[in-house]
């Protein structure tokens, strides 16, 4: 039986499990920072909360502690990994880009960064 607050079929979950393996760059209790396979920015790292919840507003809905702690591990990464400033973006909905429904927010740094969304 899979751990309640997981999809046997959501990637996400499958790399939380570690069923499939990443880089774990940070972690702490309710989540994991792991680098984007396609990055876009010098730093790109994902954060992912350890329960499944399909996009921010719904784990903001049912577990607001958990999306505190992941926006903590996001600033710990951005610390560690760049100067402290990073961009945070959680896509929500496919029009917005969003392709995996497991929330997951793309912090990025290391950069001058643009602001052309559309
Ligand atoms: P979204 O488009 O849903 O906002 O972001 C999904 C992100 O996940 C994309 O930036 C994509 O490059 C990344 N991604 C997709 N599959 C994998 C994977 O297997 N491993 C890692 N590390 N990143 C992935
Ligand atoms: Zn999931």
């Amino acid at each position: 039986m899979p751990d309640p607050g997981t999809e046997q079929d959501c990637l996400f979950c499958r790399i939380v499990s570690g069923e499939i393996p990443t880089s774990i760059v940070a972690s702490n209790a309710s989540a994991i920072a792991f680098p984007d396979i396609a990055p876009q920015a010098p730093l790109h790292v994902l954060v992912v909360p350890r329960r499944h919840a399909p996009d921010v507003a719904a784990l903001a809905a049912e577990a607001p502690t958990v999306l505190a702690d992941l926006v903590a591990l996001a600033r710990e990464v951005a610390e560690t990994e760049a100067d402290g400033q990073f961009r945070l973006i959680f896509n929500t909905g496919a029009r917005s880009g969003q392709s995996v429904f497991h929330v997951h927010a793309h912090v990025l740094g290391n950069a001058d960064l643009g602001w052309t969304p559309a």
